[in-house]
């Protein structure tokens, strides 16, 4: 995916998870933390990579980290998103003074990152640092803009029909494949 397509996407999905309420920080935060806070975290995976719009900024980080893990490689892995998870959960210390909201739009704006690139054919270590890729290649393997474009909308639009409420949400599919599997019995 493109640097233009994550940030997109990202926004997309900050707006998504504002919309369902899965964090109250985020449904009530302020949009001038959540969409820098999206922007800034849907670049991060690619600090991996010295060319990235992000590793040419901080060559003397990327560079050390593209030579010890490659790109795609840590930053792009199950272990970075179940830190990012974690941390999700985590409540930073006071002390720190940066708003959560913010803190938790660079977390799912760095996972929408991780999104997005399992959605072209060269996927992402999820079991780094066993090199096998997974994808869901819905974008194919050429960067196409107007297909990554078209996936941030459908996100976008996505997220002010579905039902607020995640939990709500949820019993709605959970009611549609019940229903799907009492059909078929
Ligand atoms: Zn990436």
């Amino acid at each position: 995916m493109t640097a233009e397509g994550h940030l997109l996407f990202s926004v997309a999905s900050v707006v998504m998870v504002h919309q369902l309420q899965i964090s109250p920080d985020i449904s009530q935060g302020d949009w001038l933390h959540l969409i820098p806070g999206a922007l800034a975290g849907a670049l991060l995976p690619d600090i991996d990579h010295p060319k990235s719009m992000l590793g040419q900024w901080v060559r003397f980080i990327s560079v050390p980290i593209s030579r010890l893990c490659g790109h795609r490689g840590f930053t792009h892995s199950l272990l970075a998103i179940l830190t990012g998870v974690i941390l999700f959960r985590t409540q930073l210390p006071v002390s720190w003074s940066v708003p959560a909201d913010f803190y938790q739009a660079v977390i799912v704006g760095y996972l929408s990152h991780l999104a997005g690139d399992m959605l072209t054919t060269a996927g992402i270590p999820l079991l780094w640092p066993v090199r096998w890729r997974f994808c869901i290649p819905l974008l194919g393997s050429k960067a196409n803009k107007r297909a990554e474009r078209s996936v941030a909308l459908v996100v976008l639009v996505a997220s002010f029909y579905l039902p607020a409420h995640w939990e709500v949400w949820w019993d709605h599919v959970r009611e549609l494949i019940l229903a799907q599997i009492s059909a078929r019995l």
